[in-house]
């Protein structure tokens, strides 16, 4: 194990069933649609190679690129997004790694509506609803879990750990 790692989280097996439980739940939801599976870069591109290989339904796939700041009143948070894919007319399936304060998932959802999304709905891997300012729907929620910092399948601190297979909490670095 990693030694900047605390503890375990959710283990490999652990996340495996729930990816499962959530494509099956999806695969029902859009039957004889054929979504478009847009990942969040880069934190949902693990979990989204694996969700989309448990889906039963036709689907396509593609990448939306946003980066978050606090605006100057550290009110809320301006999301700019520096990739979309076309979106018009499409049921739109956004996978992210981890829902936090909400400002990126619900301005990405305003953005892809804007953009001539027939629908959009929301699958998340993990979610931390006692961090939330804003609200926003989560149509599909892997595991909600308390406020700790989170790495692993995806997910990373200082663009490593992404490799990992389980989620784990970090600890302290030196670095
Ligand atoms: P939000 O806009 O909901 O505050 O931020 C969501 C983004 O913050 C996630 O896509 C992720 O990049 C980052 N984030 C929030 N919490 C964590 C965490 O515990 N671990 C990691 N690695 N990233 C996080």
């Amino acid at each position: 194990m990693d030694s900047h790692i605390e503890r375990i989280l959710f283990t490999a097996e652990e996340v495996a069933q729930r990816v499962r439980e959530l494509g099956a739940e999806i695969s029902r939801d859009y039957a004889g649609k054929t979504p478009l599976v847009v990942g969040v870069l880069k934190g949902a591109v693990v979990f989204l190679a694996d969700l989309v290989r448990v889906l039963d339904i036709p689907v396509e796939m593609d990448f939306i690129g946003a980066a978050s700041y606090r605006n100057s009143t550290e009110s809320s948070r301006e999301v700019e997004v520096y990739l979309c894919p076309q979106v018009k007319g499409r049921d739109v399936l956004i996978v992210e790694d981890i829902v936090d304060t909400g400002w990126t998932l619900a301005r990405l959802r305003k953005f892809l509506l804007e953009q001539g999304a027939a629908s959009v709905r929301v699958c998340a891997l993990l979610d931390k609803p006692s961090r939330r300012e804003t609200p926003v729907e989560v149509e599909y929620c892997g595991f909600e879990i308390p406020d700790c910092f989170v790495v692993g399948y995806g997910l990373d601190y200082a663009q490593r750990y992404r490799n990992l297979p389980f989620i784990g909490v970090i600890g302290k670095t030196e670095e």
